[in-house]
């Protein structure tokens, strides 16, 4: 198909639509090359903004756009945004019932909506498929592109395969004229993105891999115990009283335990707490999914099942109470939070137990029965590989940032950070310099000299045979006495409480050192044994190891505070004190008040708040201070449709308050 829609065209509507004044660098390329009739594929992290990259080629070509999605609360969140942004949106899904469909179909092909979201598993619908045939035919409207959400489901080798997906080729190669096919995931590794390609049948498409790094999440790790976990948790929570987060666990049974006692606790701060896994009934999943979204409930205790879909983008944080099964995993869950680019703060809390609960579940792991043993055995393989790089994750001293975007190969050269990187933003070298806003970053670290304990230790586990866990190795150099000691007789080998000055937790560090570095190897499976690693000559060579030494690294103190996420009232001060235009009255004050309104608008809507306007278009307003409808335009997030709908009720509020603030007294020009 000829490009009938130019560039300039795309950025027109972007204003109009969505309020934004340019394009970030990947849907740039992504858009043009949509537009110019050519396949794409686009791998980004969430809250990257992939939905822009169909949407404008949606809202702009002629004809009816498919948009394939998993997820049906997901379809209802877009449609009800897009709609809200002016668009004419549709959605087919199980959630109409017959008549509602017939009704939507028959919409379609009048030319009635510019997008439709379908599930996967429409495309094997006989009827639609002979609607799409229609459409796409010579008398229809055409379908100009299909775009495929979460493409990396149609992928074995990624986490969610959705046999479903498989379907999607033969639809499109059904389809009288071929439409354009755009594909976009948030984490694909160099074979799952063959694998789309492949499967989706795209042709020679223009690919952008770009914007993992999330210039405005700090990143945390905290290794502590599964008790002072819920206590840490329950601080912050309170600490973030009117923030909201997410708080993923990894069992539906430490979701209950978490969410009952949190919501005990924070019941007399005022703090709903909610919980969501897959073992409650639809219908309280959606409720407190829609409470989430809706911030009457500001807390969520969730397995991984809550969230895919969400599109909340005021989750000021996200805490993982357990270790996720992959990098890709964790950064999807934590990327959640701060989608509006505001700074949020994602913690992951972890100790022994969460590597060996994850370690027993992909040996238990039986759900590949069609695979013969071999494959079996190399999907297990590559589970393990999954979870040793999420270890490296918890253990390492690095910048943990620096750490991520190695590991999904993003140089940081296409960064979708907007504007120009700021102060705080993490460069392509930030594994030399660190990024300054993770928990490695702002902690400061000694070099210590642990020779003496690593030569020792290494000893025992030849003394032993390798067959022991870390920590009865640590106990046994130790001297501790303890049963399992006395029933293996441990106390009887040479090097028995060699170290009994060291404490245990040392002794283990020291061994996980070994182990990451080579001296020493620890199995696989639920009970992990230490034994001897290819480097233990080294240690245990003919000189006595005398070249050998070794160092760690211990952290001693903070050494700042780290970068904490910011309330909306501190960031509108700062944002104040670097704009010296006179205001009246407080921006905070004001803020609050804008916040009143929107809340109103949405409960006469039954939306959420942010489908009304983003916390930073509130911000916005609060600087600027709109005194006509042209000026809210200028506002980030306030499309030409949002200024129609809702930009007299904001103007209103903001003259009033102005004027009730100047009769009270001569306070022109006051700044917060
Ligand atoms: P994804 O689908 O990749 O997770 P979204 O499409 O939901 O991400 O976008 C994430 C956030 O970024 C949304 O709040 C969206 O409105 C915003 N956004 C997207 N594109 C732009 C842009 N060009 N300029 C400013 N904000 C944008
Ligand atoms: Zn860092």
């Amino acid at each position: 198909m000829a490009a009938t829609v130019s560039m300039d065209e795309a950025r027109q509507a972007l204003g109009t639509y969505f309020g934004y004044s340019a394009f970030r660098p990947g849907q740039e390329r992504l858009v043009a090359a949509i537009l110019a009739g050519r396949d794409a594929l686009g791998v980004m992290p969430t809250g990257a903004g992939k939905s822009i990259c169909y949407q404008i080629p949606a809202l702009t070509l002629p004809g009816l756009t498919l948009v394939v999605s998993p997820l049906v609360s997901l379809m209802g969140d877009q449609v009800r945004a897009l709609k809200a942004a002016g668009a004419r949106p549709s959605y087919l899904n199980s959630t109409l019932t017959p008549a509602q469909q017939n009704t939507v179909l028959k919409r379609a092909r009048e030319g009635w909506y510019q997008i439709m979201y379908v599930a996967p598993e429409r495309l094997a619908d006989e009827r639609f498929c002979a609607f799409a045939r229609e459409v796409a035919g010579p008398d229809g409207i055409g379908i100009p592109l299909v775009a495929v959400d979460e493409a990396h489901c149609v992928s074995q080798w990624g986490q969610d395969f959705r046999p479903s997906y498989l379907e999607i080729a033969r639809f499109i190669g059904e389809l009288p004229v071929r439409p354009v096919v755009a594909a976009f995931t948030a984490t694909a590794t160099e074979r799952v993105r063959a694998d789309i390609i492949q499967m989706l049948g795209l042709r020679r498409p223009e690919t952008v891999v770009t914007g993992f790094d999330r210039t405005n999440l700090y990143f945390g790790v905290e290794e502590m115990g599964d008790k002072a976990k819920a206590v840490w948790i329950r601080n912050y929570a309170r600490a973030h009283a009117d923030e909201s987060g997410i708080i993923y666990c990894s069992t539906r049974k430490a979701v209950d335990e978490l969410a009952f006692n949190l919501g005990r606790e924070l019941a007399p701060a005022g703090i709903r707490v909610g919980r969501y896994h897959a073992g409650m009934s639809a219908g309280e999943r959606l409720e407190n999914q829609a409470a989430f979204i809706d911030d009457l409930m500001p807390v969520i205790v969730a397995t991984n099942a809550f969230g895919m879909g969400i599109d909340k983008p005021n989750v000021r944080y996200v805490i993982h109470h357990n270790v996720p099964e992959s990098i890709e995993a964790y950064y999807q869950e934590a990327g959640r939070a701060g989608r509006d680019g505001d700074p949020a703060e994602c913690h992951l809390l972890w100790n022994g137990n969460d590597f060996r609960l994850r370690r027993y579940l992909i040996d238990r792991t039986d759900d590949e029965s069609e695979l013969d043993d071999e494959a079996r055995e190399r999907a297990r393989q590559n589970r393990y590989r999954l979870l040793s790089a999420m270890e490296g994750y918890c253990e390492t001293t690095g910048c943990l940032r620096a750490y991520i975007l190695r590991y999904f190969g993003d140089e940081g050269a296409l960064g979708v950070s907007e504007g120009t990187a700021r102060p705080d933003a993490c460069s392509p070298d930030s594994a030399r310099t660190g990024c300054g806003n993770c928990s490695n970053c702002t902690t400061a670290y000694e070099v210590e000299d642990v020779t003496e304990t690593a030569r020792e230790a290494v000893r025992f586990v030849q003394a032993c045979g390798g067959r022991f866990g870390r920590a009865l190795v640590a106990d046994a150099l130790h001297g501790a006495n303890t049963e399992r000691i006395r029933q293996y007789r441990l106390d009887d080998l040479p090097g028995y409480g060699a170290l009994h000055e060291e404490p245990v937790a040392r002794i283990k560090d020291v061994i996980g050192q070994l182990i990451g570095r080579g001296y020493l190897t620890q199995s696989q499976g639920q009970f992990p044994v230490v034994s001897l690693g290819p480097r233990a000559v080294e240690v245990l060579g003919e000189d006595g190891g005398a070249a050998f030494s070794l160092t760690v690294k211990r952290r001693v103190a903070a050494r700042r505070a780290p970068a904490r996420a910011r309330k909306a009232v501190d960031i509108l001060r700062s944002e104040a004190a670097e704009d010296a235009r006179p205001r009246v009255g407080d921006d905070a004050e004001l803020f609050e008040r804008l916040r009143e309104v929107r809340r109103e608008l949405a409960i006469e809507r039954a939306w959420a708040p942010y489908m009304i306007a983003s916390d930073k278009a509130l911000r916005g307003m609060c600087r600027r201070r709109p005194a006509t409808r042209a000026e809210p335009l200028e506002v980030p997030g306030i499309g030409e449709k949002k200024v129609d709908d809702f930009g007299d009720a904001f103007l209103a509020e903001i003259a009033r308050f102005e004027d009730a603030y100047s009769a009270e007294g001569p306070a022109r020009g006051a700044r917060v």
